[in-house]
């Protein structure tokens, strides 16, 4: 079979048998549904690549499992989707064109375990639900969310996204999960392999191999139940925000923050943001200059006033009991004296404050979507996400090259640089207008060769847009691409059908692998 073809008359077959399933109500066939489940943030030529013939949406399991016996039935590609609001990456799109969009966001049990801090959600959760739940019932626990809160708790964790509090590596808190296997078989992970008891999202190793990292950004099953540990509210969540003047200052902050990160004095990853984040969110592009004209010095420094900003700025934030954050605080302004600061701000939240209604604080948002709006409606993304090592001189070499890059490609430069404990995600938001043809093919050009020349210098991307899953999955390329290798044995063995996510990260089945696209 050629890698791109769907088989129609089977499409037609399993379209049948899902209604009959799930009644017409729950199976969308219009274009207009067809538009809804597009990516919203790509060019017209990108998002027509990746639209869908169908969606379909379930509520429960047992109705999963039947869906997927019917799509082997038919050979009929399904694409899982939790919510569907992994924007920039290719929102509720599928990598194959004409692939049927699975959305779980019908199923939206919330199982809580207050005493020990624990979460079973179903696919359907989004972060606003999981928030609004915690205050209804006056849980002392926090959530961490990622850049857009509508998106879901599981779906996100399942595509490794990141918040901003010490429970920000998402994916790192996945503690069991239920998950439908391409067969239509159910299995639970971990500890939930017992079937019954109280410890499946206690314990992540279980017994023998470990499976819950395996469905992450893969297309080996369908999520319906995903566990995660919850963060106990702190007593007290004392800050500093930081704001340095010149764009080389990012080499001795990344330098002065990883010590502190790597032995755990900072337990969240800061992310170090340019000017262009806040204008991006709060004002429009015609604001700061003519259509196709540079962002040059003067607008930067127009924008760095307005917003009061550096350069770059950076919000840390310090956990636990007051005498535990007070503390830190000491020791973290101690690690930043003598160094130029162009401002340092203070931030105390404690116990029984109106909530900070910040991120850092686990309180859900949207605005950071806003910056789509930098060119008025029809403005689009694309992420660019390489990981790096914690190293100032590094960074500094990829934001001095990269920023060219940008300016050769007539794109404003978006980075941040969150701090792990022991890696950086370089996190470059591409906005472009999708009304301009020429600006989105140079979005794209610009994306293939940040790709390429990142990884000259040995780095790769940590997540991917659905239309560059194959460049990126080609740039891990050890032993003549091993790992693809053994993504593809794990594949054939789980899904000789290949009817769950192909393409995702780079990942396809046999029947679709003879013809590279
Ligand atoms: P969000 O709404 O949080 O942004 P999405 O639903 O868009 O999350 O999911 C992001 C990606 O993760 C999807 O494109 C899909 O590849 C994968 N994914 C999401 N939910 C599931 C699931 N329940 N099972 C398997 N893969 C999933």
């Amino acid at each position: 079979m050629k890698r791109t073809v769907i088989d129609l008359q089977g499409l037609q077959l399993a379209l049948r048998d899902f209604t009959a399933l799930l009644g017409k109500d729950r199976v969308f066939t219009a274009e207009e549904d067809k538009d809804a489940y597009s990516d919203h943030f790509a060019g017209a030529n990108q998002a027509a690549e990746h639209r869908p013939s169908a969606a379909i949406a379930p509520d429960t399991v047992e109705e999963v499992r039947e869906i997927v016996r019917i799509a082997n039935r038919h050979g009929t590609p399904l694409w899982p989707i939790s919510r569907g609001k992994n924007f920039g990456y290719g929102g509720s799109a599928p990598v194959l064109a004409g692939s049927v969009v699975l959305d779980l966001s019908r199923m939206k049990k919330i199982e809580i375990d207050e005493r020990n801090g624990t979460v079973v959600v179903e696919p359907g959760v989004s972060f606003f639900d999981l928030y609004d739940f915690i205050q209804a019932k006056g849980l002392p626990l926090i959530l961490s969310v990622p850049g857009n809160s509508w998106g879901s708790v599981a779906g996100n964790a399942l595509d490794r996204g990141v918040g901003y509090t010490p429970y920000g590596d998402h994916a790192s808190r996945i503690c069991g999960l239920e998950v439908v296997l391409p067969d239509g078989d159910l299995v639970r992970t971990g500890m939930g392999a017992i079937g019954s008891g109280p410890t499946w999202n206690l314990y992540k190793p279980g017994y023998g191999p470990s499976w819950d990292t395996m469905f992450c950004q893969s297309n080996f099953g369908i999520v319906t139940k995903l566990g995660l540990w919850l963060m106990a509210e702190p007593e007290s969540v004392l800050g500093l925000n930081i704001d340095v003047d010149k764009p080389e200052d990012l080499g001795w902050l990344i330098d002065t923050l990883a010590p502190l990160r790597r032995n755990g004095i900072l337990q969240q990853s800061p992310s170090i943001g340019n000017w262009l984040r806040a204008a991006a969110t709060l004002t429009t592009r015609e604001q700061w200059a003519k259509p196709g004209e540079k962002l040059g010095s003067s607008a930067i420094a127009a924008i760095r006033q307005k917003f009061g900003i550096g350069w770059w700025a950076v919000a840390l934030r310090f956990y636990g009991p007051l005498e535990i954050t007070e503390a830190t605080m000491r020791v973290v302004e101690r690690a930043f004296e003598g160094k130029p600061v162009q401002k340092l701000g203070r931030t105390r939240w404690v116990k029984g404050d109106p909530p900070e209604g910040s991120p850092v604080t686990g309180v859900p948002l949207t605005y950071p979507l806003a910056n789509a709006n930098w060119f008025g409606g029809r403005g689009g993304h694309l992420g660019f996400s390489p990981v790096l090592p914690v190293d100032g001189d590094a960074a500094l070499k990829l934001f001095k090259r990269n920023y060219e890059l940008h300016d050769q490609y007539g794109l404003d430069y978006h980075p941040s640089f969150a701090i792990g404990e022991r890696s950086m995600n370089n996190v470059n938001q591409l906005l472009f207008d999708r009304d301009n043809p020429a600006f989105v093919a140079n979005a794209d050009k610009l994306l293939r060769q940040l790709v390429k020349e990142a990884a000259a210098q040995g780095y790769a991307e940590y997540r991917a847009h659905i239309s560059y899953m194959d460049l990126i999955a080609d740039t891990f390329d050890f032993n003549d691409h091993a790992l693809r290798r053994l993504n593809q044995k794990v594949k054939d063995a789980l899904d000789p059908r290949g009817v769950i996510a192909p393409g995702k990260s780079g990942i396809w089945p046999a029947n679709r692998r003879e013809h590279k696209a």
